[in-house]
């Protein structure tokens, strides 16, 4: 849910710091979100993922960026609980390990009509979902992406855009895949 890409001036801070007015999300939890984040990075080839909270924006925004950083809002902490702010950053994450950040900021130089194209925009956008939904599935869990879709359905952010699907769009999206762990975890926890 990458709303900017980019934005070299915003303040960023870092979990790292005290002084978090988190309500839903406890520092402790933000810090196991943030182990994960590096852990699922690491994974997947990517040793610069760390999370950072901008706590001056009170709206219900994140995004990553080119140096490994994903950035979340005052406002995500004040929204979501510690599961619906996992599949969040996870979301973020896919981002991170499908290399979006830099790949939008090379196409916005050298192919700016791809980088505005909506259908790119959307396909990055399903492509970070299933990173996230994929976390949950593998462990045979809950998919926190879907609390976190409600909550944000809630916020209006429901409709197509042309940097995101509809939260319809992307909850098919899901499930056309989804159906493979079903059947799977069926098997396991038999
Ligand atoms: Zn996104």
């Amino acid at each position: 849910m990458a709303k900017q890409l980019i934005n070299k001036n915003i303040l960023l801070l870092s979990i790292m710091l005290l002084g978090l007015q988190a309500v839903a999300v406890t520092h402790k939890e933000l810090i196991h979100i943030d182990n994960i984040i590096k852990e699922q990075c690491n994974i997947n080839m990517r040793d610069d993922c760390k999370l950072y909270i901008n706590k001056d924006d009170d709206s219900i925004n994140a995004y990553s960026l080119i140096d490994g950083r994903i950035v979340i809002s005052q406002g995500i902490i004040n929204t979501f609980n510690k599961n619906e702010l996992l599949a969040v950053t996870l979301h973020e994450c896919g981002h991170m390990v499908n290399r979006d950040p830099e790949t939008v900021a090379y196409i916005a130089v050298h192919y700016p009509h791809i980088v505005d194209s909506k259908y790119y925009r959307h396909k990055i956008e399903y492509k970070a979902d299933l990173f996230a939904s994929n976390y949950f599935y593998s462990r045979c869990q809950h998919n926190y992406i879907y609390d976190a879709f409600k909550k944000l359905n809630k916020a209006d952010w429901n409709k197509e855009s042309n940097t995101h699907p509809s939260l319809n769009n992307r909850i098919k999206n899901i499930q056309k895949y989804e159906k493979f762990y079903v059947t799977k975890c069926k098997y396991i926890n038999k």
